[in-house]
């Protein structure tokens, strides 16, 4: 089963996708991590890479999908995703194919909220907004593109609350 989890930074996707991952025996993939991993190697690339994370931009959309396209080859048909794909362009150039898409709803203070409380380096105040905006913008049009297979979650509830509602949709 292919499995991507949608929703602003701080709505707890990453959580939910740890308990999933783990109950349904589903290989976990970040986009963020992924490109993480690519800045922490140098280079010319990741030099890039890491500049563009710091300022909350998007890194460009060939990149991000042929990462996720070498990344997807390699572990078959069984995973949950996050992260990717974030615009149209990018759906355009590789689409998984996904079998279900959640959304995870969070009202957009309570995830600025919880973004801070990360302490995470590229969550500094400006970057949170520049990310949440960027975010907004492109995720009508990805849910829109995968309805077909989309199922809205309230990601306000408490994580087991949250995992639940998740699990009553993957029966
Ligand atoms: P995340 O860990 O998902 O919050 O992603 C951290 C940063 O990685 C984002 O602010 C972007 O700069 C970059 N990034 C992650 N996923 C994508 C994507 N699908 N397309 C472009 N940039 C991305």
């Amino acid at each position: 089963m292919k499995i991507l989890i949608v929703g602003l930074p701080g709505s707890g996707k990453t959580t939910q996708i740890d308990k999933i991952a783990q109950e349904y025996g589903l290989i976990p993939v970040r986009m963020g991590n992924i490109l993480r991993d690519l800045a922490s190697k140098g280079g010319k690339m990741g030099e890039r890479v890491k500049s563009i994370m710091a300022s909350g931009e998007l890194v460009d959309d060939e990149t991000v999908a042929e990462l996720i396209k070498v990344e997807a080859a390699k572990i078959g048909d069984n995973f949950i995703m996050e992260g990717y794909p974030r615009t149209m362009e990018q759906v355009k150039l590789f689409d998984p194919g996904f079998d279900k898409v959640f959304y995870l709803g969070v009202p957009i203070e309570v995830v600025k909220d919880r973004m801070k409380g990360r302490g995470r380096s590229d969550d500094s105040g400006a970057a949170i907004e520049k990310r949440v905006q960027v975010q907004m913008e492109d995720m009508e049009d990805i849910l829109s593109f995968y309805k077909n297979v989309l199922v809205k979650i309230d990601g306000t509830g408490t994580i087991e609350e949250v995992f639940k509602s998740i699990e009553d949709n993957l029966q």
